[in-house]
């Protein structure tokens, strides 16, 4: 965890115009900022930000928060990482605070399996380059594939020797632990002893996108009869098989720049693109896709192109994945290498420029090759060709955001006619796969709702009409709460004794009141600009709406202040006693209904002379508060 002191520090120096710019073309307009909206499509700017209250909002798509919440949706950073990147930039030091021993010790493990990595990594490429028996074994044969020095020092190739511990020994005298040693995959314990695990194989380290060493493939050398091709790294804290893109560290802004990401299988594959000048390409490694995977190509780009060597297996597990590509709104198109070859010796056998026509008019839309695929498997079997209409009804079904309607139109329609079916039944089938999803994902959110129901993190915080009193306390209490009422009383304290007597309505505003009264009675000083980077996301988004929502009742406020202006009060103070004011008559107009209700269930005289007492308390408190608030009169 960061501490405190840190984000404090982080948050001082944030300047919001400084960091949105860096994405968004950002032009002033009078007080704020304006620009077009990078998490929407327009063409006239609603996209604004405030710099004096630090957020932003499009009055657009309606997507609001402060520049931290900007990095986590624009750069889909974690809490963690924008502040990380935050401080990067304003060159402050990050200082963390006591973690739990857990944590603690999955952070050493990771930090120690970076530094072995980063060791293991130069000893190879050593081994590679310096030695004979690298030249010998493993640049010869890599020459033989076709690769040139620059491209395997980028790719950080290295040998690892046949000597049985040439790199234990190597780790050993570095004082790394046996422990990090075993759980990093590059050592084993052979007949009792430990030695190496890829004796006499290439290396191919695995970075990472920020570029750090997470593990390695060893591939041997020519074909193996015995042993597997290729040893990659076993699971570890830094090495999580479902969230590798083998490259993508080296192909990020080239796929930024095509807008669009070329999928292969292995490791020679994308190295060879690279050669070849195609460098906006990353390898799954053979498994079919995951969620997290689609997920690191969606940073960059919606475009995923899946280029695959035609052997059925291959194209069926890539499939497998696919669903999940078109649920994540990714344009997935394949392209079939022919002639059994594979990317790698294809664009070697054909060039660079080859290649690329060749990707660019074989790439062919993913559910309609699905649906190729399925009828010439069917043939003439009915039941086949049905099952056929329902795995395309099903793909078809994941196509659901609003802005893939009119392809899903258009697939539909191009799919009923390959399969000669009548449209209107394969929409019918395709609505229905989405409601049992949409039942089963409802259950699901039942389910953790109620386990999480204090822990929401809502991001559309909607308030009823009576609740803008409620609203507008919160921001008098976030802009003034820490100046001076009166000598020796803050307005925070000032609000909290006026206030004793009434509740919130909203659940929302009853929770930030009660954070901010808690932060302030630990003496933190809290502010909107404090809350605004309160590490829970409800409270950002709830400061968010508060600290906008002035404008409508402000205006009032400020006519109204116009007309009084009875005393030298600074208007702050007006401020806060008018939406004081407002909040209890609105309370006290709601007391004033409940008691008439009261009263007419009642059937006790004594009960009612009671009642008829809390009503002439009421009209006093009322007269007294429109009293202060000048002729105003609430109805
Ligand atoms: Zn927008």
């Amino acid at each position: 965890m960061i501490s405190p002191q840190t984000i404090e520090q982080i948050t001082n120096r944030i300047d919001i115009i400084d960091v949105v710019s860096e994405f968004v073309k950002l032009k002033k307009r009078g007080a704020n900022y304006l620009g077009l909206c990078p998490f929407h499509n327009e063409k006239t700017p609603s996209f604004t930000v405030s710099p004096s209250k630090e957020i932003y909002k499009c009055f657009g798509c309606g997507k609001s928060g402060n520049t931290i919440t900007f990095l986590m949706e624009h750069e889909k950073y974690s809490y963690a990482e924008a502040l990380k990147w935050l401080a990067q930039r304003y060159n402050i030091e990050i200082e963390e605070t006591i973690v739990s021993d857990e944590v603690k010790q999955v952070q050493q493990v990771a930090e120690s399996l970076y530094a072995l990595n980063n060791f293991a990594q130069k000893f190879f490429t050593e081994q590679l380059f310096n030695t004979e028996e690298g030249q010998n074994n493993a640049i010869s044969y890599l020459e033989e594939r076709g690769f040139k020095e620059d491209v395997i020092q980028k790719f950080q190739l290295g040998y690892n020797p046949q000597q049985r511990d040439a790199f234990t020994s190597a780790a050993s005298k570095q004082q790394f632990n046996k422990e990090i040693l075993f759980k990093s995959g590059l050592v084993v314990t052979r007949n009792d002893e430990p030695a190496d695990n890829y004796r006499g194989r290439i290396i191919f380290p695995i970075h990472n996108t920020t570029g750090k060493i997470i593990g390695f493939g060893a591939r041997v050398i020519g074909s193996a009869d015995k042993a597997p091709k290729y040893i990659n790294t076993p699971e570890n804290e830094i090495y999580i098989k479902s969230k590798i893109l083998y490259g993508s560290y080296f192909a990020r802004h080239a796929i930024d720049k095509n807008n669009e990401c070329l999928l292969v299988e292995g490791y020679t594959d994308v190295i060879s693109l690279h050669q070849a000048g195609i460098e906006n390409v990353v390898a799954s490694g053979g498994t079919s896709l995951t969620t997290d995977q689609l997920r690191i190509v969606k940073k960059y780009t919606n475009n995923l192109t899946i280029i695959y060597d035609g052997d059925a297996a291959g194209v069926k597990a890539a499939m497998r994945g696919l669903d999940m590509a078109l649920e994540e709104g990714l344009n997935v198109k394949l392209v079939l290498i022919p002639d059994k070859e594979d990317p790698d010796s294809y664009v070697n056998k054909v060039g660079s420029e080859r290649f690329k026509k060749f990707i660019a008019d074989n790439k062919k839309d993913f559910i309609l090759f699905q649906l190729e695929i399925l009828l010439k498997e069917a043939g003439n079997d009915i039941t086949k060709k049905n099952d056929a209409v329902n795995v395309i009804a099903e793909s078809l079904s994941k196509l659901n955001r609003a802005e893939d309607f009119t392809k899903k139109q258009e697939y539909i329609h191009q799919c009923a006619t390959l399969l000669k079916i009548d449209e209107s039944g394969l929409i019918t089938l395709v609505n229905k796969y989405a409601q049992n999803r949409v039942e089963k994902e409802e259950k699901k959110q039942e389910v953790e709702e109620s386990s999480t129901q204090k822990n929401r993190t809502d991001d559309k915080i909607i308030f009823q009409k009576d609740e803008a009193q409620e609203k507008n306390v919160l921001r008098v209490l976030l802009e003034y709460g820490l100046n001076e009422w009166s000598p020796n009383v803050t307005i925070a304290e000032y609000i909290f004794e006026e206030l004793e007597q009434y509740r919130f309505e909203n659940a929302d505003m009853e929770y930030l009141f009660e954070v901010y009264k808690k932060h302030y009675n630990e003496g933190l000083r809290p502010s909107a600009k404090t809350l605004l980077y309160h590490e829970e996301a409800r409270i950002r988004t709830l400061v968010v709406n508060v600290t906008l929502f002035p404008f409508e009742l402000s205006q009032r406020w400020d006519e109204k202040l116009e007309n009084i202006k009875v005393n030298n009060l600074d208007t702050s103070l007006q401020d806060v006693m008018m939406s004081l004011n407002y909040f209890k008559l609105q309370k006290i107009k709601k007391m004033f209904e409940q008691n008439q209700e009261d009263m007419l269930k009642s059937k006790e005289l004594s009960e009612q002379l009671q009642l008829m007492e809390v009503h002439k308390r009421l009209k006093e408190i009322e007269i007294e508060i429109t009293r202060q608030l000048g002729a105003v009169i609430v109805k």
